[in-house]
């Protein structure tokens, strides 16, 4: 383990985004610690408006941010909502960054995304791949926003001398996604139409694409527990990837969903719906180096996501909602306040 500079325990921590599935883990991890947890109030604090974080960092004073906040979403919502995802990103984290440094603040972690490298990094990504190629064009608005997140953490910290880190966690899943079938991740989206055809005895579900672009997951718990390490030991100026360092098939994902979820039937491949890019890995040596490993093994963590689902599903159904044909967006919190890739 490496020396802890920055110890958590009794601290005043702002973690923006905390309704997400990033920003309510990290939340639950630092009240473990013994944190003093705070939050923007909503209505009250848009966190794209620059003088009301600012007005409001500067009330709270906190001593530490976690950046969670963005608009986040599947291939679908990136490619047919681009503005969104470049502008919120952009505002969110400009004016959460600038308001930290106006507050005072003594460190803040950016969580970006393994879709900032190139479409064509080779594999598994290190983070010396940044602006080294082209970008996946699915989801190039979001990506280019989060190395904007990145080189302003790089020039506060240059500039200013502001001790701020950014780290890029893989692929995400886990209790608290979006299971909006129209804007989620590959998880959640095979999750909720295997769940929703295992009950309406539906025999087939369909997969995009081809199923052999392969993709590396990591629990949403793992990555808070990352992110609450690095912000202890960690103040360097490049990014740090998150993962596991393992990937897998989309076919084989969805082989594993569907013993997870129970569901029999078939599964089809749309290949008309587009694969993004071939691969995606993250290398995790420096990681690994700065003392930390992920603990969840996939199969485990899927079965353990999908309680979380079907619960939140039973739950509903028993408020007497229809489930099927009903494209229900089941996590807990608006899309500009979560995190993925
Ligand atoms: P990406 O990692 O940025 O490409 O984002 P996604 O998680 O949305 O997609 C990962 C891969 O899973 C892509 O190759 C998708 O085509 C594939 N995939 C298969 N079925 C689905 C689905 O139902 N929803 C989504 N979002 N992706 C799917």
């Amino acid at each position: 383990m490496a020396d802890r500079d920055f110890p958590l325990e009794g601290k005043r921590v702002f973690v923006a985004g905390h309704r997400g599935m990033v920003g309510s883990a990290v939340n639950r991890v630092l009240r473990q610690r013994g944190c003093e947890v705070l939050t923007a109030p909503r209505p009250g604090v848009d966190l794209r408006r620059q003088e009301e974080v600012e007005r409001w960092m500067r009330s709270e004073q906190p001593d530490a941010v976690f950046l969670a906040a963005a608009r986040v979403g599947g291939i679908k919502a990136n490619s047919t909502r681009p503005a969104e995802f470049i502008y919120d990103n952009l505002a969110i984290q400009s004016a959460v960054i600038e308001s930290a440094r106006r507050a005072g603040v003594g460190k803040l972690l950016f969580l970006g995304s393994s879709c900032i490298y190139p479409k064509m990094a080779s594999q598994p990504i290190v983070e010396g791949a940044l602006l080294t190629g082209p970008l996946e064009p699915t989801n190039e608005w979001y990506a280019v926003a989060k190395i904007a997140g990145i080189k302003l953490c790089q020039a506060y910290r240059r500039q200013y001398g502001c001790n701020y880190i950014s780290l890029m966690p893989t692929n995400l899943y886990g209790p608290g996604d979006n299971f909006n079938l129209q804007s989620a991740h590959v998880i959640p989206a095979l999750m909720h139409k295997m769940h929703r055809a295992k009950v309406s005895g539906s025999p087939e579900v369909v997969v995009w694409g081809s199923g052999t672009p392969r993709r590396e997951f990591l629990h949403v718990d793992d990555l808070a527990d990352a992110a609450v390490y690095l912000m202890e030991v960690y103040s360097g100026e490049e990014q740090i990837n998150v993962g596991t360092g393992r990937d897998i098939t989309i076919a084989d994902l969805a082989l594993t969903i569907r013993e997870v979820t129970g569901f029999h039937g078939r599964l089809a491949y749309d290949r008309s719906k587009p694969d993004g890019t071939p691969r995606k890995c993250l290398d995790v040596t420096r990681l690994a180096r700065l003392g930390w490993r992920a603990k969840t093994d996939l199969r485990r963590g899927l079965a353990d996501t999908y309680r979380w689902f079907a619960g939140a599903e039973d739950a509903s159904t028993d408020r007497a909602v229809s489930l099927r044909g009903n494209d229900r967006t089941l996590s807990r919190h608006r899309p500009s306040e979560s995190s993925g890739h």
